[in-house]
């Protein structure tokens, strides 16, 4: 798994940092999102996949899927 952030669309919420201080953090300067770790750890992608769907403003990508639960429901 590989995480990647878009610090144009974060409104600096903290929902991830309160979630995964582990992955991510708030720049002291505007409040928005800073990466900390973009390829975390297994132990940590239950927490990144938390942070990205709580994440008010859609600003965090999880990219791979390896040991990864599915992000979204399709509907079946
Ligand atoms: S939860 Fe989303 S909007 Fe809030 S600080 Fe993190 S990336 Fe930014």
């Amino acid at each position: 798994m590989e995480l990647a952030v878009d610090r144009e669309r974060c409104i600096g919420a903290g929902m991830c940092a309160l979630l995964a201080p582990e992955l991510f953090d708030q720049d002291d300067a505007d409040g928005r999102v800073l990466l900390r770790d973009p390829v975390p750890p297994a132990a940590h992608h239950s927490a990144a996949h938390e942070a990205a769907h709580n994440c008010p403003a859609a600003a965090i990508t999880l990219l791979g899927r390896a040991s990864a639960p599915p992000d979204r429901h399709t509907g079946d």
